[in-house]
């Protein structure tokens, strides 16, 4: 019979960016299916308005992806019965600032983000997939992008992180095909969530107009949906990517 070591009753999974869209909705699958979750991000207020009430079955960790030192700790700063880790979901990110021609973006901005994006991400893959390969099972799932694979006039940084995911994610199948690792990458198109409203430094008004002005535009349990589907796959099957666009638009 067909055996899925990393999704199963009791397993530990970590989420990056848990507070918010696309995370939430990754955790909320997860939970539904008997995962233990460590919910990570910046903001502990967020965390505990949206999984205060999930008992032990979520940890709620405060986590900047790009303190090099907090994420470095991780192996150790977690409670032990919450290290060992079958499932990353390396999915914190942002663009904040982002959307300007490249000379009038701020450079600060544009840093932040390849920080947060693409270095945090290879900080938090360091950290915790060396413990995966020691129990010989661990999914790594990523969140590249549309972006990852087509630029847009503003994408500055946020193309160029994106790119880099999907690269980064390629290399980890090359480094990992002998081990029993699975690396897949979600490459969603336009998803409503908190995203453009951080970009906007928290402008809510802002940020919903930006959906509101896009052709069309998904929704965060679409994503968590086609992850799922990955990490639902049986151990012998690696989604590599997965890209999903809205309907009517590229
Ligand atoms: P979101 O609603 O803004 O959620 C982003 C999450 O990342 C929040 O939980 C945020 O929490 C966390 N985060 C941001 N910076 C962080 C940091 N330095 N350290 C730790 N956590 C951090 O946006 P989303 O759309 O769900 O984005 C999730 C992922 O999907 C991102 O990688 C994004 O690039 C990707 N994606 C989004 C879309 C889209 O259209 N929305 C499309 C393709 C790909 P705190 O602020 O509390 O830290």
């Amino acid at each position: 019979m067909a055996t899925n070591a990393t999704l199963r009753p009791g397993a530990i999974a970590l989420v990056t960016g848990a507070s918010s869209g696309i995370g939430k909705a990754i955790t909320e699958g997860l939970l539904d299916r008997q995962v233990r979750v460590i919910c990570a991000a910046r903001r502990r207020k967020a965390l505990e308005e949206v999984f205060g009430d999930r008992g032990e079955q979520v940890l709620l960790h405060s986590l900047d992806v790009t303190d090099a030192d907090a994420v470095t700790a991780l192996g150790t700063a977690l409670p032990e019965p919450w290290r060992d880790i079958d499932i990353l979901v390396a999915n914190a990110g942002s663009d904040v600032g982002g959307r300007k021609r490249f000379d009038e973006g701020s450079i600060e901005h544009w840093v932040q983000t390849i920080e947060t994006n693409v270095t945090g991400v290879f900080r938090v893959c360091h950290a915790i997939i060396p413990g995966m390969i020691a129990r010989r099972r661990g999914h790594v799932v990523t969140l590249g992008s549309t972006a990852g694979l087509d630029t847009y006039p503003g994408g500055a940084a946020y193309a160029t992180s994106k790119h880099a995911i999907h690269g980064f994610s390629d290399l980890l199948r090359h480094d990992y095909k002998r081990e029993p690792l699975r690396i897949t990458e979600i490459m969603p198109g336009m998803v409503r969530t908190g995203f453009a409203t951080a970009r906007h430094q928290g402008d809510e008004a802002k940020g919903q107009q930006f959906y509101d002005d896009w052709p069309a535009t998904m929704q965060p349990e679409d994503i968590a949906a086609a992850a799922l589907f990955a990490l639902e796959q049986p151990d012998h099957v690696n989604v590599a990517a997965i890209l999903v666009t809205p309907t009517g638009d590229k």
